[in-house]
């Protein structure tokens, strides 16, 4: 993969750039938050690896600046511990993961696989998923909702095909954060608030019949309701 890695600590972007090398992924590595835009903006990245407190612009800052651009680039953001409110920021500018530093290398590269997992599929059964007038394209990575085209990021596919392949039935916040973003975090349940919102945006705010339905006090139902 060809990655960007936007930090201005050297130590963690030196420690980063070798590691990732050592995995055969390029990088490419930008130390302030103007270098990273640019950069982000100008090349065709994989991933991007998105410290959130930089010089000159902030991390948050770039993240929007790239996904207004850009809709489907992974975008992983480095948060130091205990900032929960840079965190909700980070995924309200359109983030799809996040790692706290000091962070363990293992887990990098977990979250490094399940953001490229969405750009590197194994075909398999039912490329496309249907539900009413919603399509989810697994291979080409698009959703059409009555025949239109819209684009997803990569953690909105990811959010999206996961309900559109347990409909019908109420799903609890922690269950999605859990299975969607593979950890039990605390803001976790805020996280899948947000992208819900997001989601019900893009592919349900406009179009009938409604399939993403808050079940007040239980979580999240995705299907046609009576
Ligand atoms: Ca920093």
């Amino acid at each position: 993969m060809n990655i960007l890695v936007v930090e201005d600590e050297p130590k963690v972007a030196t420690v980063l750039r070798d590691t990732l090398y050592e995995y055969n992924h390029l990088v490419d590595i930008a130390p302030d938050g103007i270098e990273g835009r640019q950069k982000a903006l100008e090349n065709e990245y994989d991933l991007i690896i998105l410290d959130l407190v930089l010089p000159y612009i902030n991390g948050i800052e770039v993240c929007k600046a790239v996904r207004h651009e850009k809709a489907k680039v992974p975008i992983l953001m480095l948060t130091a511990l205990g900032s929960t409110d840079d965190l909700v920021k980070g995924f309200e500018a359109g983030a799809d993961d996040y790692l706290v530093k000091p962070f363990e290398f293992k887990e990098l590269m977990a979250r490094i696989m399940a953001l490229s997992r969405r750009s590197s599929v194994v075909s398999d059964e039912n490329r496309i998923l249907k539900t009413a007038n919603l399509e989810l394209d697994l291979d080409r990575k698009i959703a059409r909702r009555d025949g239109v085209k819209i684009e997803l990021t990569a953690k909105e596919f990811i959010l999206l095909e996961y309900f559109m392949r347990h409909p019908d039935k109420v799903l609890s916040r922690n269950t999605i954060s859990r299975k969607v973003w593979e950890i039990d975090f605390e803001t976790g349940t805020n996280i899948v608030d947000v992208y819900v919102n997001f989601l019900r945006k893009k592919i349900d705010k406009a179009y009938e019949p409604k399939l993403l339905h808050t079940m007040i006090g239980m979580g999240y139902y995705f299907g046609v309701r009576e």
